[in-house]
């Protein structure tokens, strides 16, 4: 019996409790969390994915704000306009939207925010603290939203992180995004952990070892139901469009779900698994990075 770990179920539970915590919070501050997504240019998936932050921002009290600035904007403008929100006290969280236009440098722009601000947890001194920790990450921490999520999944899938102590993990890409802070999440929690990437030899070889395994390629099917071990718990991150013989498409994973079901003890299904917790994950960001900014303000008890 494989178990679907169903993330839009997942996430609206971890929706409603934040609607509860900001909800709490404005009451006895008087502080209402603000979010700011700036989006660069007229990207059409980045468009779909900043609206879909802002609706859900909405929908737990945060007030969540797209900014769209043009494409050919200016590094130095963007840069101003985040050292303003950095200043701007009702503004907790700020994330600017990926990728960003050629002639911007995506690692000046993340470094200019506010670490403290940071609720994408791209930051040089966020990822710095993440790559260093032992242990589960302090309220404090920012962590990026995508391997946040996927933490919280194996959470639901092995009954408590705990179980990951020692476990043989496999991450499957090698990002800054997704892959490395995965990776870092996983080492925090004692699992022991490899990290493949597209010249990693004899990959299935190396994901038949994994008893838990994260892909996030971006290869429709990457990974067979024969590269998994019996009885492990797989988490797919991937996000491919593939073209069907109708004429239409379909969003699918890394992972040949079909081929994984009855193989594996537990899988995400794409879409629905990791994508609805990447946003819940920025919602809980965003309440973290404001009760720490009232806290330091004397506001709140930390
Ligand atoms: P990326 O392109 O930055 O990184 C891909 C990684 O895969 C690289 O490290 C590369 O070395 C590795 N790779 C490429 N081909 C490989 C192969 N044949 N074998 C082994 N490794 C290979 O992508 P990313 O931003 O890390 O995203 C990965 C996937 O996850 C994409 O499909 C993306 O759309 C998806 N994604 C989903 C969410 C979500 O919320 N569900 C969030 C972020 C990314």
């Amino acid at each position: 019996m494989t178990k679907i770990l169903d993330g839009r179920a997942l996430a609206a539970q971890l929706r409603a409790r934040l609607a509860t915590e900001v909800a709490r919070l404005r009451a006895s501050t008087g502080v209402v969390p603000g979010l700011r997504v700036l989006l660069i240019g007229e990207h059409p998936a980045s468009l779909a994915y900043v609206r879909t932050k802002e609706r859900a921002a909405r929908e737990v009290g945060i007030d969540g704000r797209i900014e769209r600035l043009p494409a050919t904007i200016e590094e130095g403008a963007l840069l101003a306009r985040l050292a303003e929100l950095n200043e701007d006290p009702s503004v907790h969280g700020v994330l600017v939207q990926l990728p960003l236009p050629a002639h911007i440098d995506p690692e000046r722009i993340l470094a200019a925010i506010d670490p403290r601000k940071d609720v994408d947890g791209f930051h040089p001194l966020n990822a710095g603290r993440l790559a260093q920790l032992l242990g589960p990450p302090p309220d404090d921490l920012l962590v990026p939203c995508t391997p946040r999520g996927c933490l919280l999944l194996l959470e639901e899938a092995l009954g408590g992180l705990q179980a990951l102590r020692g476990k043989r993990a496999l991450v499957l890409g090698r990002s800054t995004i997704v892959g490395r802070p995965m990776a870092a999440l996983l080492l925090a929690y004692d699992a022991t952990v490899t990290i493949a990437h597209s010249r990693t030899r004899e990959l299935a070889h190396e994901c038949r070892r994994a008893e838990i395994l994260i892909a996030a390629v971006g290869r429709a099917g990457l990974v067979r139901g024969d590269w998994l071990a019996p009885g492990s718990v797989v988490i797919d991150v991937g996000i491919n469009r593939v073209a069907l013989p109708d004429g239409t498409s379909r969003i699918v994973g890394d992972v040949a779900f079909e081929e994984a079901v009855g193989q594996v003890a537990a899988i995400t299904p794409v879409p629905g698994g990791v994508g609805p917790m990447t946003v819940a994950c920025l919602l809980d960001n965003t309440l973290r990075a404001c009760r720490a900014q009232l806290a330091r303000n004397g506001r709140i008890r930390s």
